[in-house]
């Protein structure tokens, strides 16, 4: 896949593995966070598959996971900054791709969009 956002726009990388480390520091908002989630884990297509309750571990502290309604709000106010795409939820939080693109990359299977 070639990556282009427009005709001549530049564009460059990030290390995934840094956005994994920064989606777990506390000292992010819960709204940056899960776009650093979804940086660290996006397939070829933006999309970052989580099992059950795995964002919810992985946004959690002290090994306590956070809550339902906690992830949920949080899913909400990434999506009101437009740090996610409307489409996301906790099993998969999707990059736009104005945002985001990949060149490389099997996609992953999610509970949440399985029709693509
Ligand atoms: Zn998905």
């Amino acid at each position: 896949m070639t990556i282009s956002f427009g005709h001549n726009l530049p564009w460059g990388g990030v290390n995934p593995q840094e956005y994994k480390r920064k989606a777990q520091d506390l000292r992010h908002g819960l709204a940056y966070r899960l776009h650093f989630a979804a940086l660290g884990w996006a397939d070829r297509h933006g999309h970052a598959a989580f099992g059950p309750g795995k964002l919810a571990a992985l946004l959690g502290k002290d090994g306590k996971p956070l809550s339902v309604q906690s992830t949920n709000n949080a899913i909400a106010r990434a999506k009101q900054l437009e740090l996610v795409s409307p489409s996301s939820g906790a099993a998969c939080l999707v990059l736009p791709t104005y945002l985001f693109q990949k060149g490389k990359g099997a996609p992953v299977p999610c509970r949440l969009h399985s029709d693509r």
